[in-house]
């Protein structure tokens, strides 16, 4: 299976690893060239404004969002999940998303103490017990449209007084609020390359 990893910015490594490691065969997407033939793109952590921009410059916004308008499958971790929302809150002025998942998100929604964690978090789905999430200036899920299935949630986060959800799949589109590519845990990985491998036969 070929992983496209857009390599604009971000924990581009860390996702080729993880997608290396399981099998698969990863592929930097640096330019518009670089997304024939694959089968699969990733969109890692990092800044979802400096990303969006850069997605702008290198040409890449326009042939990314017709090729997850095709169906293309689609992993998003943090900043990547922002960037495949449908629509994002406390956006910067200019800031574009994909709307390739139908979903609400809120950029950096947990406070300042808490900017950085990590949680052993149950993910339906997901068999062989918790996963440790880690949250880097995290977003969350603040609305699920009725296509998408939320995967998994926090309890009451600051400011939000009920359940948030942190990770969500809406058929080949799966995206999470932490970033699994750092903890060596491969299973939400896995669960993708699945989804992908399902989808293709
Ligand atoms: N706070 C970042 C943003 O809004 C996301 C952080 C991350 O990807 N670790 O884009």
């Amino acid at each position: 299976v070929k992983v496209g990893v857009l390599a604009l910015q971000g924990d581009v490594e860390e996702h080729a690893k993880t997608l290396a490691e399981l099998g698969a065969h990863p592929v930097e997407v640096r330019t518009p060239e670089d997304l024939a033939g694959l089968d699969a793109l990733v969109l890692p952590g990092g800044e979802s404004t400096t990303l969006s921009l850069l997605l702008e410059s290198s040409g890449l916004f326009e042939p990314v969002r017709q090729a997850l308008r095709e169906g293309m499958p689609a992993f998003g971790t943090c900043a990547g999940m922002i960037l495949l929302a449908s629509e994002v809150s406390d956006a910067k002025a200019g800031q574009r998303s994909m709307g390739a998942i139908d979903i609400g998100v809120r950029r950096n929604a947990f406070g300042r103490q808490r900017e950085s964690f990590e949680c052993q978090l149950e993910l339906r789905q997901l068999p062989g017990g918790p996963f440790p999430a880690v949250f880097i200036r995290a977003p969350v899920v603040e609305r699920v449209g009725p296509g998408a299935e939320v995967l998994a949630e926090l309890p009451a986060v600051a400011g939000h007084g009920r359940p948030v959800a942190v990770a969500v799949r809406q058929g080949q589109v799966l995206v999470t609020a932490f970033h699994p590519e750092l903890s060596g845990d491969l299973r939400v990985h896995q669960l993708f390359l699945s989804a992908v491998e399902e989808g293709g036969r």
